[in-house]
């Protein structure tokens, strides 16, 4: 059994600390929420569970589906036992529909499905605000090498396809979600998290959403829109 031992760092929405094993860390999912960097703060109750076995039970079937990932196993709850990474500051996201920034970037209405898929890059950097990059800033500031960013599209491909025919079957569509990669031992490993804090899904009938947009834009039922994600995941519907 893996020992929890000192604690590591706390970032915005987990705590991390250090195991008996050099090579594990143990994460502890909050139930703090924060928006439009930082501005707005918020407590989203049983957010932490929710993210906790959200993640968990998406990490083992991306990991099952062929994509290498940190997660080892639950330890609880809210906690987990994952793999050490050294996080490569490139914040990945991939678009189906336009929602939140892509929607006013490029004029096009909430709702509209892509005519392809999209992939967009972020500088995982508080004091310039997460600009938006693409691959020759990430080569000139050396974010990550060429190499491993080819591993990141490949990987960020496959998972959007997988993940999206997975939803469906669920009811969910996945408009949007943001990804994290890091190394390990020399591997490139996706991190973070998967939950509705990092995707957006809509109920594929209704459309009503299901995720963290319902605390940006105080449209209320958020801790059921987290729970209802976790129970279609489980197999209730
Ligand atoms: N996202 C995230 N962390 C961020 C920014 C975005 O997890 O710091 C996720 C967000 O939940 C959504 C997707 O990435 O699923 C695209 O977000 P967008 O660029 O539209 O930004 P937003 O409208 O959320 O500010």
């Amino acid at each position: 059994m893996v020992q929890k031992r000192d604690f590591l760092y706390e970032g915005k929405a987990k705590r991390i600390y250090q195991t008996d094993d050099e090579n594990l860390v143990w994460i502890e999912y909050k139930d703090e929420a924060t928006a439009f960097d930082g501005l707005k703060k918020g407590v989203i109750s049983g957010k932490g569970y929710y993210n906790n076995q959200i993640s968990a039970i998406l990490f083992a079937w991306l990991e099952e589906k062929g994509i290498p990932t940190h997660f080892v196993e639950l330890a609880g709850e809210r906690e987990m036992i994952v793999k050490r990474l050294e996080i490569i500051p490139v914040e990945v996201v991939a678009r189906n529909v336009a929602a939140g920034s892509l929607s006013k970037r490029l004029g096009l209405e909430e709702g509209t499905p892509l005519q392809r898929p999209v992939l967009e890059f972020y500088y995982k950097c508080d004091e310039l605000h997460d600009p938006m990059i693409n691959e020759y800033h990430i080569a000139t500031l050396e974010l990550a090498t060429s190499e491993q960013m080819d591993i990141i599209k490949k990987r960020a491909w496959e998972i959007n396809e997988l993940l999206t025919g997975y939803f469906k079957e669920k009811g969910i569509i996945l408009v949007d979600f943001k990804l994290e990669f890091g190394i390990h031992q020399g591997e490139v490993l996706l991190g973070d998290e998967i939950s509705p804090d990092t995707c957006r899904f809509w109920d594929a009938e209704s459309r009503e959403k299901l995720d963290k947009d319902r605390f940006r834009r105080d449209l209320g039922g958020v801790e059921e829109a987290y729970r209802e994600i976790l129970n279609r995941l489980k197999g209730g519907r």
